[in-house]
């Protein structure tokens, strides 16, 4: 619910912002939270601080023109949204998918600026993409569309003023041809302006694991405060790319079982536990499909179209994309006795999900918090860059799994302190809040 003010001042952004629907969605999620804190700091109100947050400090659109194998021309729509840097310079991902507009990239760059501010880095909101789809193109196609992208991008980034990184279809290969282009065009090795990049050119240990095994951490803290682990338990994770791999590997490092995770055509259970070489091979190496998966695993079992809630667990990590866990999929998995659920996605649970769990009292890290490890690491790779370090693979882990116990703190401690144990909705929103909030105040009307 959100309380009077605040309501007026979410019409004012949905009119603002007409038929950008996840831009709404992921600002009446913050602003319902927000009722307390406004009333215990009038200075916010009178700085306009959630207008200003609302909006914005900049969004780039631009054409990208490039061809395919064949010779074809093709022309997408590039995006770099710059949210906020009252932290330090913009920082978020850039999204490659047919269905990127600038209604998602908003929202995606609205929730990176509180997620990024939870880890307590000097770190600014903002998030990019284009509507390109990178499935079933060729290494050339992608390295064409790349440099054709970055043309444009590369007059708005740089290490001190918005630093990308990678979110769905950009991994290594897309950071890679990105990064040469950049350093052709501007003559400057400057690895700090790019994050997520491959280990021999500037790359840090453990920022391609980070955001899965975070996402694993924030929910074993969350289980620890029930005096319970993974131990044992049944896990369904979403997805099967960057984010849902490393979050497998964590869960079986923790002592849980995945038995099922996805993609886009379908769903794999196995009840025996997935076997992650096998998946590695299949999505990082042939860049397959989870139906091949299923095809070469004896006693797995391949649902096409079907929804991977509908399947028993002890906890769920949500690690492909927005709205993918709907109000009917919460129901099933409470049924089912799911006691736990951390967000590896960026907002993959719909407001009536959200709901239900909370009701139930299921334990619930909305993925501002649970999949803030990616970014995180993203910081500390900005940090060996700028020193010109390389620090283990161990070291990293441990600073990574430290920062995640930071965030479960903080969002749990924020929670109690604002009246509502055990929310770690209302925990993110307000920490994350709180922090911009005070930054923007100190820097005045800028
Ligand atoms: P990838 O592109 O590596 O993987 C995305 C996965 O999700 C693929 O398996 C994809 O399947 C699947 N997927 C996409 N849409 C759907 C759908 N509608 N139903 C079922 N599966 C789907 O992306 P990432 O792993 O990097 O990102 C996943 C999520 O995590 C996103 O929400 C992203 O914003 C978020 N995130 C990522 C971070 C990172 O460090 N990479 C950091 C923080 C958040 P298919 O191949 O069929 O498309």
């Amino acid at each position: 619910m959100l309380d009077e003010k605040v309501d007026l001042l979410f019409e004012e952004v949905v009119q603002r912002n007409a038929g950008e629907v996840e831009f709404h969605q992921a600002v009446r999620e913050v602003l319902e939270s927000l009722g307390p804190v406004l009333a215990k700091y009038p200075e916010f109100a009178r700085a306009k601080i959630i207008q200003r947050i609302c909006e914005p400090e900049s969004q780039i659109i631009f054409r990208v023109p490039w061809t395919d194998d064949r010779g074809e021309v093709h022309i997408n729509r590039g995006f770099r949204v710059e949210f906020n840097s009252a932290l330090g310079p913009y920082k978020g991902g850039l999204r490659f998918h047919p269905s990127v507009n600038l209604g998602i990239v908003k929202f995606l760059g609205f929730e990176q600026l509180f997620k990024n501010a939870l880890t307590g880095m000097p770190i600014g909101g903002g998030k990019g993409g284009a509507d390109f789809d990178p499935k079933g193109r060729s290494d050339d196609e992608v390295m064409r569309f790349c440099q054709s992208f970055m043309l444009e991008m590369y007059r708005h980034i740089g290490e001190y003023t918005d630093v990308p990184a990678g979110d769905i279809g950009v991994g290594t290969r897309e950071l890679g041809y990105l990064f040469g282009q950049y350093k052709r065009i501007t003559n400057r090795y400057e690895s700090g302006v790019l994050t997520g990049k491959g280990i021999d050119w500037g790359g840090a240990l453990v920022r391609r694991e980070a955001t899965g095994y975070g996402a694993a951490f924030f929910l074993e803290q969350m289980l620890k405060t029930r005096k319970q682990s993974l131990e044992g338990m049944t896990c369904l994770v979403s997805g099967s790319g960057n984010v849902a791999l490393y979050a497998i590997e964590k869960v079986h490092a923790l002592g849980g079982t995945v038995i099922g995770c996805s993609d886009s055509d379908g769903v794999v259970h196995d009840p025996d536990g997935i076997d992650l070489d096998l998946l590695r091979e299949i999505k990082e190496v042939r860049r397959g499909r989870i139906l091949h998966y299923a095809e070469a695993r004896k006693g797995s079992q391949y649902l096409p179209h079907g929804s991977i809630w509908q399947i028993p667990c002890d906890v769920a990590l949500p690690c492909a994309t927005q709205n993918e866990l709907t109000a009917k999929d919460a129901a099933a998995l409470i049924k089912n006795g799911c006691i736990a659920v951390a967000e590896g996605a960026n907002m993959p649970t719909t407001p009536e999900g959200v709901r239900a769990f909370a009701a139930a009292g299921v334990l619930f890290g909305p993925g501002k918090a649970a999949n803030a490890g990616g970014v995180a690491t993203s910081a500390l790779e900005m940090q060996q860059n700028a020193s010109r370090d390389r620090w283990s693979f161990e070291h990293t882990e441990e600073r990574l799994s430290e920062i995640m116990t930071n965030i479960h703190d903080i969002c749990f401690h924020t929670a109690e302190e604002f009246g509502a144990p055990g929310d770690y909705v209302k925990g993110a929103n307000i920490a994350g809040f709180l922090r911009v909030a005070r930054a923007m105040v100190a820097l005045g009307l800028v």
